[in-house]
């Protein structure tokens, strides 16, 4: 059961071979156990979750199940969930109990019957790429606790990874589902901007910000992307589309499948081990019926500085609301009113979190906006014509989701340029507002790479059917973190 898909633990369920409260009670007790070491969970109530499994179970018992009810599920300390602690990994916000849900979290509890087994660490509101800036403590790599989960989703990574939760819910604004799935050998998927939405979803760049599924394979992430789309009128940026059925093409053969391979991400900055596995992916792809054509995506290389400037810009405004006074943390001592505001933001973010605040206010400034803002927005539009030009040739781009494997706890916290570089892949995606996943390719001395693909607008459905096809014709994803 540990090592079960979901749809193996779906059927468990429906057969009644299992109930939701034992299975829960199975993850929980685990979580219990291996937590201490990984640090992926910080905040677990096991009432609060097996009372959403006894529910599961009288719905299963009724009738009127979906086809998730009763599985246990990890959510990301960014969803805010009604009566559980809500922190985005975050001082700021280590005592706010939210008093209602996300619409994501509303979606998987009150319509699909899914149970959170607990929020995950994350980097402090989801800045970062190694789950080092959280508030609570780094989270340590199941494959090697010396090392990163990636981030911001570590927390969500390394539980799926050790199978503290069968799935797991992500957030990615410039790489953070990708990434940490792509350094824990997980399947992870940003949807198209728009798809899911950002309904209670604590904003870090509202207009990059999407969540998303992290699983261990394309069918899971199927399973789950159908629990979490849909409209929102809460979401001013959430997109009116039919429903769709992720696992309908799941099967569809890949013949004839046109990849891009936009020659920008097979030059220098990659590790040239992960280089050769993803290259080794791709001719396995071949063999499945596809072909290869060179891309370009010319601004690329333009992708982190233009990120650098949209997305702290965004986040000096979304994040002015934590201010000490509706709620949040609050300096016990101060003078007037502008103390307590600058005592309370003083002391309730951390370093990297004041870093971004302080680019973001600078490039927003009068004088300023022109030169850095305007600029970056300006990027953002040429960065999204490529991929435009690249899409008339190609059906799916491939590439590495990052530069190198899981590395060393404390090697690039120092030197904030290295870390945002672990993005340069992945960050374009999000600044075109495109779909991309991150699938497990291979190992590199123990340590897996992932395979990143990148589909057009609105093409989850395929980008799933491509990554299920490798996954039925490989078995990297079904590897296993050996962590007892
Ligand atoms: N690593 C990137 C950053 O620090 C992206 C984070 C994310 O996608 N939330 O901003």
């Amino acid at each position: 059961m540990i090592n079960a898909s979901l749809r193996e633990l779906s059927q468990a369920l429906a057969a009644k071979k299992i109930s939701s409260v034992e299975l829960s009670t199975l993850f929980l007790d685990r979580i219990e156990r291996l937590n201490p070491t990984l640090n992926a969970f910080v905040t677990v109530d096991r009432e609060k979750s097996l009372k959403m499994a006894v529910a599961a179970d009288a719905r299963i018992a009724a009738g009127t199940a979906g086809p998730l009810t009763g599985v246990p599920i990890a959510q990301k300390d960014i969803f805010c969930a009604d009566g559980w602690r809500t922190t985005c990994g975050s001082k700021m916000l280590a005592n706010f109990i939210s008093p209602y849900d996300a619409t994501v979290i509303r979606k998987m509890h009150a319509e699909a019957g899914l149970v959170s087994l607990g929020k995950t660490n994350m980097d402090e509101f989801a800045m970062g790429s190694s789950n080092e800036t959280s508030f609570f403590g780094p989270v340590r790599n199941p494959w090697d606790t010396e090392r990163v989960p990636g981030g911001s989703s570590g927390g969500s990574a390394a539980a799926v990874a050790a199978r503290l939760a069968p799935a797991a819910t992500g957030t990615d604004t410039g790489g953070s589902i990708r990434q940490p799935a792509a350094l824990c050998n997980l399947t992870g998927l940003k949807p198209t901007y728009g798809v899911v939405s950002r309904y209670g979803m604590i904003a870090f760049a509202s207009s990059l910000d999407q969540g998303g599924p992290m699983a261990a394979s394309a069918e899971d992430c199927a399973l789950l992307l159908n629990t979490m789309v849909g409209f929102d009128e809460r979401d001013s940026t959430s997109l009116e589309r039919p429903v769709e059925d992720y696992t309908r093409d799941l099967e569809k053969p890949l013949n004839g499948l046109r990849i891009g391979l936009p020659k920008e991400f097979f030059g220098e900055g990659c590790d040239a081990d992960v280089m050769a596995a993803v290259r080794a992916a791709i001719a396995e792809y071949e063999k499945l019926g596809a072909t290869c054509v060179e891309v370009s995506l010319p601004n690329s290389h333009l992708s982190v500085p233009a990120y650098y400037v949209i997305a702290p810009a965004e986040a000096s405004s979304n994040l002015s609301r934590f201010d000490g006074v509706r709620y949040g943390y609050r300096a016990p001592d101060y003078g007037n009113l502008d103390d307590m505001y600058m005592k309370s933001r003083a002391q309730g973010f951390g370093a990297e979190v004041k870093r971004r605040i302080l680019i973001g206010a600078y490039v927003l400034s009068h004088g300023y906006y022109d030169a850095y803002y305007l600029q970056a927005q300006r990027i953002r539009r040429l960065i999204a014509n490529d991929f435009v030009e690249a899409f008339k040739q190609c059906d799916v781009i491939m590439g590495p989701t990052s530069p190198s494997t899981a590395f060393k706890l404390g090697e690039k916290a120092a030197d904030p340029v290295q870390m945002y570089l672990s993005d340069i892949y992945t960050i374009a995606v999000n600044l075109a507002g495109l779909p991309g996943m991150s699938i497990p390719c291979g190992f590199v001395g123990g340590l897996p790479v992932g395979l990143q693909l990148i589909g057009n607008y609105f093409a989850e459905g395929q980008l799933l059917n491509v990554a299920h096809r490798y996954q039925q014709a490989t078995d990297w994803h079904q590897r296993r973190a050996a962590i007892e």
